[in-house]
């Protein structure tokens, strides 16, 4: 779960990062390996999506600003 600061803050276009290996999860193109669609929202993944580099949970990830 992210925590709930942080979800209030994002929006459903918003990228976030993980902070232990910087990979980026953009929600126009979703998450290949763990099968979710493009267009899922940060705040939408289900419960068991974590970082597909370091398995990082989801509360290590950090909003980046909007381009
Ligand atoms: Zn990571």
């Amino acid at each position: 779960m992210i925590p709930l600061a942080v979800s209030k803050r994002i929006k459903d276009s918003t990228r976030l990062e993980c902070r232990i290996c910087w990979n980026v999860y953009d929600p126009v193109e979703g998450d290949e390996i763990e099968q979710i669609p493009p267009g899922t929202p940060f705040s939408s993944l289900p419960e068991y999506w974590r970082c597909p580099q370091c398995d990082a949970e989801q509360d290590k990830f950090l909003p980046l600003p909007e381009a």
